[in-house]
């Protein structure tokens, strides 16, 4: 049996700097990553923008995604690829790993875990689109695998679902490759994805984007023949009388992220229903002690580089964990919060500087962000506009407002 100190499960950007954390705290680390290479979903992202905040920088994923197994290699951390985490179990000291990789079955011990696992797109089926199933229906993230790094044009003519990042992204890649990109279909009243790429996307490449629309139905035998768009209502309903059929060889799907997390589940650690990802602590440490979470899997991401700082914070944490009782008080939001991580703060572990990440739950502008402990405020910070597609961050310093285990810290959006 193979025994270190800390595990990392996922060797994308969020795992790689994790590793890279943890190693540097003084902890033997292993990553273990389930396919042949390194740097996860950043492999198949050939666009640019990646590294702006890191690296002052527009990157490529891959040239981001070298950086950190440049430095992952230089540092000799030890990795499994191909390698696949099935199982894990907790005990008195630590964790108890299986996996499963060409050499058959491995069991490693470790004092502590990070879960880096990412995040997988929704699919048709949890889009409920009625008519056949014919080929043809693709995720944005699987038209992207096949352009981007298998060098297959998976349409010629199609309509995209959804106005999230990674849709946005690929009606660009596909216009680019030759592709007919008939249009874009939000079924909400505001798109989903960040403004530059609405702009670098979309509008600079002259595609539609239909708000308040959606597809109804998909039509075709073997392979789509075209697809079925209607206007919906506020409660996202079809309105009677919208419908138009559109000839099209593919649908692609961008519909939304779920942060992967399988394994944290069978732990038993807690997840959060507005994130999918666990609840955690400012050292993002979950539920479970010794586990901690980072990245996509923690909650989904627009910007690497933040992706990138939840490894390194968790990383960092996972090497100087031991195993003491928690004093922890819950971050309250009210309703203008999409969600906030972390979800609760260790008075043990108020460091001068807490990073918190929130999303608003809908378009705000002119609006103060209050943070009150008890009825006090204790810190304002105004916010022009906040749109839910774009994170934003905020560096608290809880560590002088002598928090009690009584204290009700709740953040507030007082909108103008
Ligand atoms: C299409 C697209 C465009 C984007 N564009 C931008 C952009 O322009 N700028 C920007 O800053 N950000 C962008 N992002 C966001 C950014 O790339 C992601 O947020 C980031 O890569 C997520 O990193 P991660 O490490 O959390 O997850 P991932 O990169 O998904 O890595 C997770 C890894 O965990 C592994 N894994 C999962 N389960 C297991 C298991 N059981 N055992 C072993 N291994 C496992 C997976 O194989 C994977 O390699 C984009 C994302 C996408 C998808």
């Amino acid at each position: 049996m193979k025994q270190t100190d800390v595990i990392v499960i996922g060797g994308g950007p969020a795992g790689l700097a994790a590793a890279l954390a943890a190693q540097r705290g003084g902890a033997r680390t292993l990553l273990i990553e389930r396919e042949p290479r390194l740097g996860g979903i950043l492999k198949q992202c050939i666009h640019d923008g990646f590294g702006l905040v890191r690296f002052s920088e527009q990157l490529t994923g891959p040239e981001y995604a070298e950086r950190d197994i440049n430095a992952f290699k230089q540092a000799g951390i030890e990795a499994l690829t191909t390698t696949f985490v099935t199982r894990i179990k907790k005990t008195a000291t630590g964790f108890i790993l299986t996996a499963v990789n060409q050499t058959g079955v491995l069991t490693i011990t470790a004092k502590a875990l990070v879960l880096a696992t990412g995040c997988r797109e929704r699919t048709a089926r949890q889009v409920f689109i009625h008519g056949t199933r014919p080929a043809g229906i693709f995720t944005a993230g699987t038209a992207q695998h096949y352009i981007n790094l298998l060098g297959q044009m998976p349409t010629k003519k199609c309509v995209i679902l959804g106005s999230g990042d990674i849709g946005l992204i690929m009606a660009r890649r596909l216009t680019l490759e030759g592709a007919t990109v008939l249009g874009v279909y939000e079924a909400k009243a505001t798109p989903s994805g960040l403004t530059r790429n609405l702009y670098q996307c979309l509008h600079d490449f002259d595609i539609p984007l239909h708000l308040s629309q959606t597809v109804t139905r998909v039509y075709g035998e073997e392979r789509l023949t075209a697809v079925e768009v209607c206007a919906v209502d506020e409660a996202m309903q079809p309105i009677a009388g919208t419908s138009q059929k559109i000839d099209c060889d593919a649908l692609i799907l961008s519909v939304g992220l779920i942060p992967e997390n399988e394994l944290a589940i069978s732990l038993g650690v807690e997840l959060d229903p507005k994130t999918k990802g666990p609840i955690c602590n400012a050292t993002l440490m979950t539920s479970v002690d010794g586990v901690f979470s980072c990245g996509n899997a923690l909650h989904v991401n627009d910007l690497v580089d933040y992706v990138s700082e939840s490894g390194q914070l968790a990383g960092t944490a996972a090497a100087d964990f031991s195993h003491k009782q928690r004093a922890e008080i819950a971050l309250t939001t009210d309703p203008n919060f999409a969600y906030m991580v972390p979800q609760r703060l260790d008075l043990n572990d108020t460091g001068t500087k807490t990073i918190v990440y929130f999303r608003s739950q809908q378009v705000l502008k002119n609006c103060d962000l209050i943070v009150m402990v008890n009825e006090r405020e204790v810190l304002r910070k105004h916010y022009s506009h906040l749109r839910p597609p774009e994170m934003e961050r905020l560096e608290v310093d809880f560590a002088h407002l002598n928090l009690t285990a009584d204290t009700i810290l709740s953040f507030k959006m007082e909108v103008h």
